[in-house]
């Protein structure tokens, strides 16, 4: 098979280095080891949150307040292209960050004041489920359906994608599965937390990490007004239209055993969860479902959005927010793999 680009990666990054490619002209084929949106991108808390991994304020003192800002900026357009795109899907319930302490209070009124001075929307919330900072225009989104959706919107614009077709060879121009070859100007690699698995030079930029959700109730409609984020964001959940609370966290409870492939969900975070569920909430959690997934961290908590081999550009290492940001990363990949740019959000 030949392709301008090849893409290697079916969640939301990869989707949407699909969607740039398609835009730009190129003819575009994409490969996923498994199937559409079955990995981090269809299994997460669907908080459509702008910005990074490191909250604005934190985020400005790391990167520099012109990188925060245009990355930040970057976010919110691709959370309104979201929302635009696919209203059925997404909710614009705010996103607030719950203040868990007074330290964390304090802390909010910070990340307030660093949106609110960079011109971004942002206010404080008196009220349950407590007080903290309140982004009204942030949203939440059916993560599988988004990416079924996406999938069916490249493939009807003549993308090829193939199913279980992992990608067992990379070399510039080809890219090897058991089934074929693809033979193609570009390779994008929109893989997050497999990104050291399939480029294993990114050991030690990047690495796997386990987050892990439950999913209770129904519960009375309006217990979570807004989608959350708490305990300096260890801790992030919504409430579903069904009343359903998706709930998720406590990666610290369970220390260096996150840092795993392993998808399957632990007694003592989940223990802790429930815990955390009835703290924020003041419900007694009713469990339906427990999952877990595999993203991808960073030291630094920037992505990695580099030219790894010739030709050969890798996406990921969203250190846990990858929504809004892997899609920009990924739109940013296929730019520079097209050719139509030389530097990207992150430069
Ligand atoms: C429990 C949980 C909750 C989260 N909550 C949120 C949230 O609320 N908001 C937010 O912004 N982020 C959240 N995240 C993070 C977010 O899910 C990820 O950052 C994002 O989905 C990454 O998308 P991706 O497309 O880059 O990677 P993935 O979704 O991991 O997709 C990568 C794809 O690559 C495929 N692949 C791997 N190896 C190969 C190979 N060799 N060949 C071909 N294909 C391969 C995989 O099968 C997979 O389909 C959460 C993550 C988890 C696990």
């Amino acid at each position: 098979m030949r392709a301008d680009l090849c893409v290697v990666g079916l969640g939301g990054s990869g989707l949407a280095a699909i969607d740039e490619g398609l835009r730009q002209g190129a003819t575009v084929v994409g490969l996923d080891a498994g199937l559409v949106g079955a990995a981090a991108a269809g299994r997460n808390g669907g908080l459509l949150r702008a910005g990074c991994s490191l909250f604005h304020h934190q985020a400005r003192v790391r990167y520099g307040t012109n990188r925060a800002k245009r990355i930040h900026a970057a976010t919110i357009e691709e959370r309104e292209r979201l929302v635009g795109d696919w209203p059925d899907l997404t909710r614009r319930c705010g996103y607030l960050r719950l203040a868990h302490d007074d330290a964390e209070q304090e802390d909010c009124r910070a990340h307030l004041d660093a949106l609110v001075e960079d011109g971004f929307q942002a206010r404080w919330h008196e009220g349950p489920p407590g007080p903290g900072l309140l982004v009204p225009d942030d949203a939440a989104i059916d993560p599988r359906q988004r990416c079924q959706k996406e999938a069916e919107s490249v493939a009807g614009r003549q993308a090829h994608l193939f199913e279980y077709s992992p990608a067992l060879d990379l070399h510039p121009g080809l890219v090897a599965t058991d089934g074929g070859r693809v033979y193609c100007h570009a390779v994008v690699v929109a893989v997050d937390g497999a990104l050291a698995a399939v480029l294993p030079e990114l050991a030690g930029r990047v690495w796997p990490m386990r987050l892990q959700m439950l999913a209770s109730g129904p519960h009375e409609p309006g217990t979570l007004p807004h989608a959350i984020g708490t305990r300096q964001g260890w801790d992030y959940g919504q409430q579903l239209v069904d009343g359903r609370i998706a709930f998720g966290g406590c990666r610290d409870v369970g220390g260096d055993a996150e840092r795993t492939t392993s998808t399957v969900p632990t007694a003592e975070v989940q223990e802790a969860l429930e815990r955390r569920f009835t703290e924020v909430t003041g419900l007694r959690p009713r469990v339906t479902h427990r999952w877990a997934a595999t993203v991808g961290y960073t030291e630094s908590g920037l992505p990695v959005l580099d030219e790894i081999r010739p030709r050969t550009w890798a996406a990921g290492g969203y250190s846990g927010t990858g929504n809004l940001l892997g899609a920009v990363c990924g739109r940013a990949a296929a730019r520079l793999a097209c050719g139509v740019a030389t530097s990207s959000v992150l430069d």
